[in-house]
């Protein structure tokens, strides 16, 4: 592979929706997206785009409003996205598995007005709920059955006819069909890429409730622009990008649908990550290009594994949100034949900051920075100074990509930025060559008899046991230490093995002190909803436990 990535040309920025317009005036006739056996070529999506932009204007849409997705990945999350931006307004990410208090909590800090949703039983009721204790007055009701293929719509009507919610015939909402029925003449809309705010994304950040990170078109735009940069060989108008990561998730949202849509890719919706049905829609509609995440990536290599099925239309993939252990690349690329690099991001940088070059992987890393942005690597203690290569410290990052600051978080906005730069939360540092390697999170460091241990050094060692499949690390009470790691383990299909043999297999692996004072073998491992292994569930469990044995031992006295 001899393509080099362009770092000189500046990273331009423009209204998000401007690449869109561009791709459908070039690829008209092209496929723009799949979902369940339908197919929209770039020339219907612009126009649904432009139908939807209008009625959301029509429904006072313009700079300033919010407007809340609250869908799953089917062709209405992209339809709307475009169409909100078209339309002026700025678009609020919600995760449809949200409970009320969270769908409330966002709502109410974003100041969102409108929320687009789906008629099903598992979302539509707690958006509803929403019309009367919260500052949201309208809901556009998308209908689940209309976008099914004829055969499966109709029997999704007739036989899931319980899964499908009932909506009120009200002023407060209105019906997708409703929304587009217009002329499509939108009232043309002046953005200035560098202060009108695109989306705003929430976060938890490095601490707190989550956060909205105000992120501009300029932001947006320059990231899928320099992720689509990075990819090499792309040929416009050619390739098909899988979005089986939920697109209201920054990652998604960026690295699949901005920048396959600024490269007039075909998008492969999938609404939720289900093993089977993924690695058949592999086969069957043959994508180039599969972002994901490393959980993503383990599950898929236990089907490769088996055998069977053709995986070979894959060139390139891009694992973000999580560290990709090394064993993983190197047994996917191995089954798939295609690529897989790692890259490294946040909500608050569009997301993505770096990323390993497909020419010149080194493992372990996350790679350099994209074009145009720069990595220093600052003291913890003293974030002024910043350190130099080889030394660890927090990540800390410039470039356009990087949010405008918190929502109406002044306080938060000020401390997450250091002479400019943006404040990752991050530990790593930088090598001789440029190349960036994360150690861990601040906050999940375990503090153990004063010595810091990282606890991804000990899943990075777990992932080197032919047993294991899954890995999470975290911090447990102490009497002596203060904190000690304990890990928990999901083991590969038909592997056995104990946590004394993990252990003994670590002690050649990682210090006495790194060594977990328990392991735990799971049958399943808490994950978040893109699905990157998660720590809290884990973490509450054990201070749950901790509690119960504190209070035993007080009623004991
Ligand atoms: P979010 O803002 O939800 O996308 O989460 C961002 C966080 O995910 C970062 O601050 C990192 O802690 C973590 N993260 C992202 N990419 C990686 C990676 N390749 N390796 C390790 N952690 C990562």
């Amino acid at each position: 592979m001899n393509d080099v990535i362009d770092r000189q040309t500046p990273v331009t920025v423009r209204p998000v929706s401007a690449s869109l317009d561009e791709t459908v005036r070039r690829f008209a006739d092209r496929p723009g997206m799949a979902f369940l056996g339908r197919r929209t070529t770039y020339g219907e999506l612009g126009r649904q785009v432009d139908l939807a932009a209008r009625g959301f204007q029509q429904r006072g849409v313009r700079k300033g409003v919010k407007v809340g997705l609250c869908l799953p990945n089917t062709p209405y999350f992209v339809i709307c996205y475009y169409a909100v931006l078209k339309a002026g307004g700025t678009v609020v990410n919600f995760n449809p598995l949200y409970v009320e208090r969270e769908l409330a909590h966002q709502i109410k800090d974003s100041g969102t007005t409108i929320m687009v949703t789906l008629d099903v039983q598992l979302i539509y009721p707690k958006i509803a709920a929403m019309l009367d204790s919260t500052p949201l007055e309208k809901v556009v009701v998308c209908s689940m059955a209309d976008i099914l293929p004829t055969m499966q719509g109709f029997l999704f009507q007739v036989l899931k006819r319980a899964d499908v919610a009932a909506v009120p015939e009200d002023l407060r909402h209105i019906r997708f069909e409703r929304l587009i029925a217009n002329d499509g003449q939108l009232k043309p809309v002046e953005i200035d890429p560098l202060t009108d705010i695109a989306v705003l994304q929430y976060t938890g950040g490095t601490t707190g409730l989550p956060k909205g990170a105000i992120l501009t078109h300029a932001n947006l735009s320059a990231n899928a622009e320099q992720v689509s940069r990075w990819v090499p060989s792309v040929q416009p108008g050619q390739e098909r990008m899988l979005c089986v990561l939920p697109l209201f998730h920054v990652f998604a949202m960026t690295g699949a649908m901005n920048s396959g849509i600024q490269g007039g890719a075909e998008l492969i919706l999938l609404p939720r990550f289900e093993l089977d049905q993924v690695v058949k829609y592999i086969v069957r509609k043959r994508p180039t290009l599969f972002p994901g995440v490393p959980t993503i990536y383990t599950a898929i290599i236990g089907a490769a594994e088996k055998g069977g099925s053709d995986l070979s239309s894959i060139r390139c993939c891009i694992s973000g949100g999580a560290p990709l252990p090394v064993e993983t690349r190197a047994r996917f690329e191995q089954l798939t034949g295609c690529l897989l690099v790692e890259g490294y991001g946040l909500s608050e940088a569009s997301p993505v900051v770096c990323c390993n070059p497909f020419q010149a992987v080194k493992a372990g890393s996350v790679g350099v920075p994209l074009p145009g942005t720069t990595v220093e690597v600052r003291s913890p203690q003293d974030p002024s100074r910043v350190l130099p290569p080889g030394e660890k410290g927090e990540i800390c990052v410039r470039g356009p990509q990087v949010m405008a600051g918190y929502w109406q978080k002044q306080a938060e906005t000020e401390q997450v930025f250091v002479d400019g730069a943006l404040r990752t939360g991050d530990i790593g540092y930088v090598d001789e060559d440029g190349y960036i390697f994360l150690v861990d999170r601040i906050k999940d460091v375990i503090i153990s008899g004063g010595y810091n241990i990282y606890p991804r050094v000990i899943e990075e060692a777990l992932y080197q046991h032919p047993a294991v499949a899954e890995a999470v690390v975290i911090a447990v009470p102490d009497p002596y230490r203060g904190q000690a790691p304990k890990a928990f383990v999901r083991l590969r299909d038909g592997q056995r093995t104990t946590p004394d043999e993990l252990k003994e297999f670590l002690s050649g692996y990682v210090s006495k002190i790194e060594l977990p004072k328990l392991i735990e073998i799971r049958d399943v491992l808490p994950k978040t909803m893109v699905g990157k292994l998660s720590k809290k569930e884990l973490v509450a469990e054990e201070e749950a436990k901790a509690a119960e044995l504190g209070g035993s031992l007080d009623k004991a006295s």
